[in-house]
């Protein structure tokens, strides 16, 4: 048997939905369906940089289903990119949308490319040609890209506007839907910003009302305090709880009567990360997975909830805010110890939720008010939870298994309907 370690993350998550698949015993195509990405599209771009040399770099867009919709999922710019983290990212969007209940297939994509090694003018070159290569292999009607690790607003504003100067004129209007997660001049939602960090706090919040928990007495260690893990600890801290430990690439720290969020949040702005915070103790990593608090909240990458780690954290809770943070190993040490996990499929839906309002806001030129925007985002999210809730007591299974089942039943459904082709 493989060890955890040998395991690709590709494969990690079609064990995950195999799973499920088994308890509700998913008819054997589909299941083989889901377990292959419908496209996988490589390309080799070259770049003229402000020095004058010119690099060659590698780009994925790995579209998994559109049984449901357009294939929809972030873009990725970091050193670690390569195929197989962008199939099981990819594979994870097909679920995520599904169990939303939206109508979006599941896609992700990336550069392998560390973005600080590159000026703002490098970085707006490699986008734009990264986009060119790309082609007709996205599109508003056809795969939505989004932010992800090491991608902003600003990125996809890029991509909408060369996706735009590509087409013919007349179109050059109604393709702004080609990504969402633009910035709001550009047609971006109100919301989107913050959308996947504030659907975080809503798997906190439901959860509170399942376990009749208060979200002021809870204490929080994040990791990661990017886009996602910077938003649910601002928003955390504003509902009361204590965010007492966040880490980062660049080290990790601690306060026990809680962290000044705003604060860490400047410091970050004019430093570039954690490390070194003045009003905070700084600590190691292995002191930060082992940090005295009651929910822990994976904001970063991958593979970070390891058996070892598992074994010396003191948390009841996991809400998976980052993809796949959580190995098979570590998932089992936390089920041991009786330490509930809210998986990522779920808990970091916020995101592409948001992105459906802002392509549908694209389609009609119109721009929704923040109340409505918040109505919604609630609904579908307390819909999901609820289903799962509904699905957890039904089958005393684990909440991942219970979210998967919730997925695939709506992916089943569609495929019984519409059958396979021809
Ligand atoms: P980001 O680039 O804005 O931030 C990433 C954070 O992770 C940074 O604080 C960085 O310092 C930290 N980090 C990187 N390597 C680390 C390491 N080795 N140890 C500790 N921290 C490390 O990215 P993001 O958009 O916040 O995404 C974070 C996670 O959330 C990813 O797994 C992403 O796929 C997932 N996610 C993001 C969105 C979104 O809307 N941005 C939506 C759903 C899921």
């Amino acid at each position: 048997m493989q060890n955890e370690r040998q395991r690709s993350l590709h494969q990690i998550a079609v064990e995950q939905f195999g799973r499920a698949a088994d308890i509700i015993d998913l008819p054997d195509p589909y299941r083989e369906i889901l377990s292959h990405a419908n496209n996988e599209i490589i390309v080799n771009f070259p770049v003229h940089l402000e020095d004058g040399t010119t690099k060659v770099f590698t780009g994925y867009r790995i579209q998994h289903n559109n049984i449901l919709g357009p294939y929809k999922g972030g873009l990725r710019f970091h050193p670690q990119v390569d195929l197989d983290e962008v199939k099981a990212l990819a594979a994870w969007m097909t679920f995520k949308t599904a169990l939303a209940g939206i109508p979006f297939g599941g896609a992700k994509g990336g550069i392998t490319i560390d973005p600080s090694d590159y000026s703002t003018e490098d970085m707006k070159r490699i986008v734009r040609r990264f986009t060119h290569a790309l082609g007709s292999n996205i599109g508003p009607d056809h795969d939505i890209p989004a932010p992800d690790m090491g991608t902003t607003s600003q990125t996809m504003d890029w991509v909408m506007d060369t996706y735009a100067n590509m087409s013919p004129p007349g179109f050059r209007q109604s393709v702004k839907g080609v990504v969402t997660g633009k910035s709001l001049p550009c047609g971006g939602s109100v919301g989107r910003e913050e959308a996947t960090g504030r659907g975080v706090l809503y798997s906190l919040r439901h959860w509170c009302g399942e376990k009749n928990e208060r979200l002021d007495s809870l204490d929080i260690a994040v990791q990661g305090f990017g886009n996602v893990g910077r938003h649910f600890a601002l928003l955390a801290a504003e509902s009361g709880s204590r965010v007492t430990a966040v880490s980062d690439h660049t080290g990790s720290v601690r306060a026990d009567d809680g962290i000044d969020i705003v604060k860490l949040g400047q410091w970050v702005e004019e430093t570039g990360g954690v490390g070194g915070f003045g009003s905070a103790d700084e600590i190691t990593v292995d002191e930060f997975f082992a940090s005295d608090v009651d929910v822990f909240v994976p904001a970063a990458l991958e593979n970070q909830v390891t058996a070892k780690r598992a074994a010396t954290m003191k948390a009841r809770l996991v809400i998976e805010a980052a993809n796949g943070p959580t190995t098979p190993g570590g998932e089992q040490v936390l089920a041991d110890a009786g330490v509930e996990v809210i998986p990522d499929i779920l808990a970091n839906g916020g995101g592409v939720v948001v992105s459906y309002f802002e392509w549908l806001q694209n389609r009609s030129s119109r721009a929704w008010p923040a109340e409505d925007i918040d109505k919604r985002f609630r609904a579908i999210t307390w819909a999901a939870h609820d289903k799962v809730a509904d699905v957890l007591d039904r089958l005393g299974c684990s909440r991942r298994d219970a979210a998967y089942i919730v997925a695939l039943e709506r992916l089943a459904d569609v495929y019984d309907r519409r059958g396979i082709f021809p």
